[in-house]
């Protein structure tokens, strides 16, 4: 998968939007039953979208209050009888206390906009159920992925697709037209076996997030772990000091960036394996295994809980300073020198491996900034492809190369000191160097001219073992075609 692939919306379905088909509809009448908070927004935004509004209640004089005054609150009868779209705003549980409506309802379009509890809750979904007790009716399941709030604030907050499904073309297009003028999206989903789909959709939280999180909890915890031995239980044990005081801000702080940069690492290593399965195989077209498949897809939400790591990092590590031990530590240190008379504690290669060390960082943050907020789908969507793939793919490499950088100069030449080794156990930045050194050293392999030949051969469609016709002039300067392995 490219890294296109990320900027791509997470609904692959064709969006209705400027389709000629699509026709202006302000001004019909719309019908909608119920009159709770959905019922409530959508009569609001409809009025609002120049619609005339007529609302079915099973109590018209108590809720006509609620409505606007440009909408119409009467009987569930008599607002059916008025209109031919009938947004049907009450919950799956009540509809078949709608069904003395079944004659007035026939031959009009019901559009179900149902939310479940729990996904897959029921065996049917709630449009095709609304459909089996209306079967006179058209039903367009569309609108439950949009929020009271959203119809309120009118689509220029929150989410503006509106996802739509039906087995008959026409009502779906009246519906994704009433969307359109709502300010909506519309995104056509297909027929009515889509419905269950749709219903899920509100009910899943962050499904592509969920192995990204875990990833970088798992990540933490190791890390956490592994400093926390190295810094409060070794002094602890060789020394009985209680360095406990370290945990929330220093221990947090050194994991931190661990988790941060071997994350931008995990961004670019699926690429890298993706490569050496396609120059192994000598093709492009080979399917990749599931779990590389699912890697390379969460490349984005690892990329950005990088970043948020990163940043984290940086703020945690200005409040540094701030701490009450750290100002301990630093009269401590002036009292010893005065005690040893020392009048200068300058130490030359110290400063410079501090100036670099801090320089290099923020523009490793500087960079993953970038590649963070261009990953965002309304800042993606303006750049084209080249320059996404300049920015994600070159820039993303190069901040990877400057995180090591990072990385060297914080280690410096504490990998060869064995008063670093806590336990035997290496300084944390030598681990965390493993993975990205790995990724940077097959990006270089990569980049040799024969391999990046080969690479791009492959990945313009050119196959190992494949036979291809080919042309060759003939000694006589005429040509000769023939067939032959391509790999030869
Ligand atoms: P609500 O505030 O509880 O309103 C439901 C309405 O259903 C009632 O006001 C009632 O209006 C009507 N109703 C008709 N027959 C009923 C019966 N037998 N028993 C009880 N009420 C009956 O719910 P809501 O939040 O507006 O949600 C309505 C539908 O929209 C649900 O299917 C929900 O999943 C969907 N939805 C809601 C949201 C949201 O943000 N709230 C978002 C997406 C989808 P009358 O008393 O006037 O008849």
């Amino acid at each position: 998968m490219s890294g296109r692939d990320m900027a791509k919306p997470l609904l692959g379905h064709r969006s209705m939007e400027g389709d000629p088909s699509i026709t202006p509809a302000a001004g019909r009448t719309i019908g909608v039953l119920g009159s709770g908070d959905f019922a409530r927004s959508l009569a609001i935004r409809l009025v609002c979208s120049g619609f005339k509004v007529v609302v079915g209640s099973r109590n018209p004089k108590r809720k006509a209050g609620l409505f606007p005054s440009a909408a119409e609150v009467t009987f569930q009868a008599e607002a059916v009888k008025k209109t031919d779209v009938i947004f049907v705003a009450v919950f799956r549980e009540h509809y078949s206390t709608l069904c003395d409506l079944a004659d007035v309802l026939a031959g009009k379009i019901l559009v179900d906009v149902s939310n479940n509890t729990e996904i897959n809750h029921h065996k049917e979904s709630n449009a095709e159920y609304l459909a089996s007790l209306f079967p006179a009716c058209t039903v367009v399941k569309g609108f439950n992925v949009i929020s009271a709030w959203t119809l309120q604030s009118g689509a220029r907050d929150g989410n503006k697709q509106v996802l739509i499904c039906s087995n008959n073309q026409e009502a779906k297009r009246t519906v994704a037209e009433i969307a359109q003028v709502m300010g909506f999206t519309p995104v056509d989903m297909g027929c009515m076996s889509s419905a269950c789909e749709i219903e899920n959709i509100p009910l899943r939280l962050l499904p592509a997030w969920k192995i990204p999180i875990f990833l970088a909890l798992g990540l933490f915890l190791c890390f956490f772990t592994y400093n926390l031995i190295r810094q409060v239980i070794h002094p602890y044990i060789r020394e009985q000091k209680n360095k406990l005081y370290k945990i929330p801000i220093e221990v947090v702080n050194t994991t931190l960036p661990c988790v941060a940069y071997v994350m931008l690492s995990l961004v670019y290593l699926p690429g890298v394996l993706a490569a050496c399965s396609q120059l192994y195989y000598g093709t492009k077209y080979r399917r990749f295994p599931d779990w590389l498949d699912q890697w390379l897809q969460h490349r984005k939400q690892i990329g950005l809980l990088s970043f948020f790591c990163a940043a984290l990092h940086a703020v945690y590590s200005l409040c540094l300073p701030m701490r009450r031990s750290h100002r301990y530590q630093l009269i401590e240190t002036a009292v010893k020198q005065a005690v040893e008379k020392k009048m200068n504690i300058w130490v030359e290669e110290e400063v410079w491996r501090m100036e670099i060390y801090i320089s290099v960082g923020i523009i490793a943050l500087g960079l993953l900034s970038l590649l963070a907020i261009t990953s965002l789908p309304s800042i993606a969507n303006s750049l084209n492809w080249r320059e996404f793939s300049f920015i994600q793919s070159t820039l993303g490499f190069v901040a990877l190369v400057v995180s090591t950088l990072h990385t060297l100069t914080y280690g410096w030449s504490r990998a060869f000191d064995e008063n670093q080794y806590k336990f035997y156990l290496p300084p944390t930045y030598t681990l965390t160097l493993l993975v990205p050194c790995t990724v940077i050293l097959a990006k270089v392999f990569f980049s040799l001219p024969c391999i990046q030949q080969r690479l791009l051969r492959i990945r313009r469609g050119w196959e190992k073992g494949r036979y291809v016709k080919f042309v060759l002039p003939s000694t006589t300067g005429e040509y000769s075609s023939g067939e032959t392995s391509s790999n030869v």
